[in-house]
């Protein structure tokens, strides 16, 4: 059903040969000058993607990929969603703040609709903890809709605000006991399909202070809520997963095992937490994500698949020091054993304000509908990106 880039390459030669016969036969290279000076020149990529991959690096800055490669490989620029081809700076803030957290990042991604700090894919008429906004309809919903199949993995908890923004609707991100169950209770489609995070304790107490629970809410709508993706038995294709942590990669190559299967497509977020409070941690969590970006992109047909990276918000991390072959994180471990709790952490080469920052954020994109992805925009052009790739339209009354 889909055609490789092998397939493209090869028709392209051909129609080159059709149409300008006499430079063809006399040419070595068939694609060059002639064809380039008579014909428009093909979309790099196909403009529609029946499946989209969205990788949040939560918190991960252009300033944090940059040390990333520098921690990971010594040297700038080297790491593979730095060689992607499309890139866009996406602005974060929410509609009445400068710097975003989380929730509104998040939200201003998937529904398009920019909202308020704390407030999960509602629209800025919420006002936090207190009073509900409209529900904003997520890609993810928009996917069950067409009958995709959908899939949130995230090393953080599972309720927390950037994939909750994803399944579900609330006027405070901290209210993980009405966030939770509403993966059961979907809006559109049967809900999201795969589930994959951590913050099983955590919110195992807030359904409790909500009166449900993990096992009331498996029972109610006949899914189970595993603790361990290995406790997952090959029989079922719509998982749920809360651990105690996740195993971000693993649980990634196995949702991919399910979602190349589905018939109409699917719809895959994966988040990695990339703050730098701690920037070993950060930084090493971004090389990672890295790898796994590149390993997932070695299994998906790229002519018709959208793999698109961005941060929610950005973090005050900056590199003002250091040389090549030499240790970027010098000072780090007395920093660590220091205890220090200062919101300015101030070693050799590297400054951190530990907190979010207003600037914007890089989007990366390749694939299906990458291009998208260019210049400077709201990050809620990211939507629209995943929308336009889909080639569906957001309804009349959003
Ligand atoms: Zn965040």
């Amino acid at each position: 059903m889909t055609r490789t880039l092998n397939q493209l390459a090869a028709s392209l030669l051909l129609t080159a040969a059709l149409i300008v016969p006499t430079h063809a036969q006399n040419s070595a290279d068939p694609v060059s000058a002639p064809v380039a000076a008579t014909q428009p020149a093909p979309a790099a990529t196909p403009a529609r993607a029946r499946n989209v991959i969205l990788f949040l690096a939560d918190a991960a800055g252009v300033s944090t990929i940059n040390a990333a490669s520098l921690l990971g490989y010594g040297e700038p620029l080297k790491l593979h969603i730095q060689q992607w081809p499309h890139l866009g700076l996406s602005e974060t803030s929410p509609v009445d703040k400068f710097v975003s957290d989380s929730a509104n990042g998040m939200s201003s991604i998937v529904t398009g609709v920019k909202t308020r700090n704390g407030v999960i894919s509602q629209n800025a008429d919420a006002v936090r903890g207190q009073r509900d906004g409209a529900p904003t309809k997520s890609v993810l919903e928009y996917a069950e809709e067409h009958g995709l199949m959908t899939a949130v993995i995230t090393t953080q908890s599972i309720a927390d605000a950037t994939p909750a923004a994803i399944y579900a609707h609330s006027n405070d991100r901290g209210k993980w006991g009405e966030i939770f169950p509403q993966a059961f209770t979907p809006r559109f489609g049967d809900g999201v399909d795969i589930l994959f995070g951590a913050g099983r304790a955590k919110i195992g107490e807030q359904l409790t202070a909500a009166g449900t629970g993990f096992d009331q809410l498996s029972q109610a709508h006949n899914r189970p809520i595993y603790a361990d993706l290995a406790a997952v038995p090959a029989t079922n294709t719509r998982p749920v997963v809360v651990g105690d942590r996740m195993d971000v990669h693993a649980a990634t190559l196995k949702a991919l095992d399910l979602l190349q299967q589905a018939p109409e497509g699917y719809f895959l977020v994966v988040e990695w937490d990339a703050h730098t409070d701690d920037v070993r941690k950060g930084l090493q969590n971004v090389v990672d994500f890295d790898r796994l970006i590149a390993e997932v992109q070695g299994r998906v047909d790229l002519t018709d698949t959208l793999l698109l990276f961005t941060a929610d918000h950005s973090f005050g991390l900056q590199v003002d020091g250091g040389a090549r072959g030499g240790e970027l994180l010098a000072g780090y471990d007395a920093w660590k054993a220091s205890g220090s709790k200062d919101d300015v952490v101030r070693l050799e080469n590297v400054m951190i304000n530990r907190t979010h920052t207003g600037e914007e954020v890089a989007a990366l994109a390749i694939g299906a509908g990458a291009d998208r992805v260019r210049g400077y925009f709201p990050n809620t052009h990211l939507f629209d990106v995943m929308m336009q790739a889909y080639g569906w339209d957001r309804d009349a009354a959003e």
